[in-house]
């Protein structure tokens, strides 16, 4: 996802402290005292400009949604949808997802949403994808005992990869679709990303894995 720099955006993301997290790792393992409640807490890591976390948000207001997502240029229009939303229950945050165990506590987090995340196609880049051992790893700490992983994605090469690296993790795949277009789901909310391809015809795959 491509953004053009936004000068104005360090003076946007402060005045918008109600919506962005601005010490996010000292908010580890304490974000029930962020949204004032103790509802459950899903994640979405490279949230981008925000379109699945605020249609989610609003679909089920009993839950609360944190949005990761490390460009800055980027996140500001994320920001923007919650306020145009008057969403109360997202946060943001404007990090690299590196290693989420240094913002969340173990068992903190009910459900992780991967939309659309890098492929990283090159063997030598395996380590980059997200849902390579090292980043189920972290999953496994933050992730409640019966949390999910719910990955959507156009890519095949990532999908067939996050199957068999779930698999090998001795993960249980609760759903696998091929298609997911195809199977009408009226609680699929769609990102940017997904109405982009699937508006070329590529169809959307999607699988929800627990530990
Ligand atoms: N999820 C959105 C969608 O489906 O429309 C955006 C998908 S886009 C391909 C991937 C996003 O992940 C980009 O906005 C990128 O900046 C963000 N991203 C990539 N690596 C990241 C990281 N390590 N931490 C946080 N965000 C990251």
């Amino acid at each position: 996802m491509r953004a053009r720099n936004k000068p104005w955006a360090d003076d946007f993301i402060k005045e918008n402290h109600d919506i962005i997290e601005l010490t996010p790792f000292e908010k580890k393992g304490k974000w029930n005292e962020v949204f004032h409640n103790d509802n459950p807490i899903h994640i979405e890591v490279g949230t981008g400009k925000g379109q699945f976390i605020v249609g989610m948000a609003e679909q089920n207001s009993d839950n609360n949604f944190i949005g990761i997502e490390i460009a800055k240029s980027i996140i500001v229009s994320a920001i923007q949808k919650v306020k145009d939303a008057n969403s109360k229950n997202i946060r943001l945050i404007n990090e690299n997802a590196e290693d989420l165990r240094e913002l969340f506590g173990e068992n903190e987090i009910d459900k992780i949403y991967l939309n659309f995340s890098d492929p990283w196609p090159k063997n030598r880049h395996e380590k980059r994808r997200l849902t390579f051992r090292s980043f189920l790893d972290q999953y496994k700490h933050i992730l409640k005992e019966d949390g999910e992983i719910v990955l959507k994605t156009d890519n095949k090469g990532l999908f067939e990869y996050s199957l068999v690296s779930f698999s090998e993790y001795g993960m249980v795949l609760k759903e696998v679709l091929l298609d997911l277009h195809e199977h009408a789901d009226p609680t699929n909310v769609m990102t940017e990303y997904e109405e982009k391809f699937s508006a070329k015809g590529q169809p959307i795959y999607r699988c929800i894995a627990k530990f």
